[in-house]
């Protein structure tokens, strides 16, 4: 079998071979793995010592078929006394052996960074699976001890997504399940902080609409005194940090006071609420822009840039703005969006109580005091609403 006249680069996938011949799995899986994502390439492997075939071997092989260029990449070899005095002498002799194909030894695989962060990150894996594990170390900069100057564990906002748990990202859960210290927001359900630590310290920071339980400056200090006495606090909040959730101003306050942070993004409301209710945010056809806008009351009015909001083929979401329902539909219809656009109303998304009402314009602040809509809820506005599968 020759590559049909064409001259193809090879790579030897190198290892050192043991008498256990259950030692070559892992190698033929690496050389099909790469031969499927590199068709292109042609690859074979080789090793050192008891198992066939020989370095040579291989690459005869290969310059038979017309290979025009051949790496050889020692995969976990000591770079010493293999790689460094062995091997280049045989290179030697296969050069001159195989003048028509350029041979060249590659770096070992071993050590190539990406490879050693996949091992950490298999190595960390493991570590997870062990319920006792304190794995607090893995994110670094440990709590304070005995140096004099002051030192902190690290506070992640983490997104909690819409509702459901299975919206969590992978780290949020990790995150979740190891953290010292949780504290987390009125919109953070149940099943999510099921995921905690049975000895976490869980405190509700609240925010409701109407009762602020906690202000936010109170809640930056038990941040950062919360770090102080961990490695690991979550910032529990719901759908992602940086949406109409405070992020930008924890982070601000935790970067003044010089505590780590990292941010852990999550699947906002609108996205969540869309996927459940069944409509898209966006369409071709319906909806170039999407907007995100904050109805929460300021003095007892919204203050936003209705033109804006009121110009076609875009979707328009509301956070935050059941009370403010009357206002909303006033404002947009009298910037120009007729009286009959698609309007839902989308109230605890995602999660078993989810409830839907669909309307327009003119008519969704009446049918929302009729059935009794209390928040959370969302309010999106656009024709996307009317693509809901199973209508028009
Ligand atoms: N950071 C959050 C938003 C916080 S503002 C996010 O990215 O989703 C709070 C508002 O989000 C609520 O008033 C409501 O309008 C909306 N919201 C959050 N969760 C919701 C849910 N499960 N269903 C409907 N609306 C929700």
């Amino acid at each position: 079998r020759t590559f049909r006249g064409r001259r193809v680069n090879a790579v030897i996938l190198l290892g050192h071979g043991a008498r256990d011949p259950a030692w070559a799995g892992p190698f033929a899986t690496l050389r099909e793995t790469l031969a499927r994502e590199q068709p292109a390439l042609a690859v074979e492997t080789a090793f050192l010592a008891f198992m066939p075939p020989t370095l040579e071997e291989a690459v005869s092989l290969l310059a038979g078929r017309g290979a025009a260029r051949i790496a050889i990449v020692p995969v976990f070899l000591a770079r010493g006394g293999h790689v460094k005095d062995d091997l280049p002498e045989r290179l030697d002799a296969l050069r001159r052996r195989y003048p028509g194909c350029a041979l060249r030894l590659a770096a070992v695989a071993g050590e190539a960074p990406e490879v050693i962060a996949a091992i950490a990150a298999h190595a960390a894996a493991q570590a997870d699976m062990r319920p006792d594990a304190s794995c607090g170390e893995i994110f670094g900069s440990g709590s304070g001890s005995g140096s004099g100057e002051q030192q902190y564990g690290k506070v992640w906002l983490v997104g909690a997504g819409p509702g459901d748990p299975e919206l969590l990202t992978l780290k949020a859960a990790r995150l979740i399940s190891r953290a010292d210290a949780i504290v987390y927001d009125h919109l953070v359900g149940e099943g999510i902080l099921a995921l905690a630590r049975l000895d976490a310290e869980i405190i509700y920071a609240g925010k409701e609409a109407s009762r602020h339980t906690l202000p936010q400056a109170q809640i930056n200090a038990m941040l950062a005194a919360l770090a102080k006495r961990h490695k690991i606090v979550v910032r529990l909040k719901g759908g992602d940090p940086f949406i109409f959730g405070r992020g930008g101003e924890e982070t601000q306050a935790l970067s003044a006071a010089g505590i780590p942070f990292g941010i852990v993004p999550g699947v906002t409301a609108a996205s969540g609420c869309a996927a459940y209710a069944g409509f898209p945010l966006t369409h071709r056809d319906h909806a170039r822009m999407l907007t995100f806008a904050t109805g929460h009351l300021k003095n007892g009015s919204v203050d936003l840039d209705w033109p804006a909001l009121a110009r076609p083929c875009q979707t328009v979401v509301f956070y935050m703005g059941v009370a403010a329902a009357e206002e909303i539909s006033q404002q947009l219809m009298a910037h120009g969006l007729p009286a009959d656009t698609s309007v839902a109303v989308v109230r605890q998304a995602t999660l078993g109580g989810q409830m839907s009402l669909f309307s327009q314009l003119d008519e969704f602040p009446m049918r929302l005091r009729e059935a009794n809509f209390t928040p959370p809820a969302l309010i999106v506005v656009g024709e996307v609403v009317r693509l809901k599968a199973g209508q028009s």
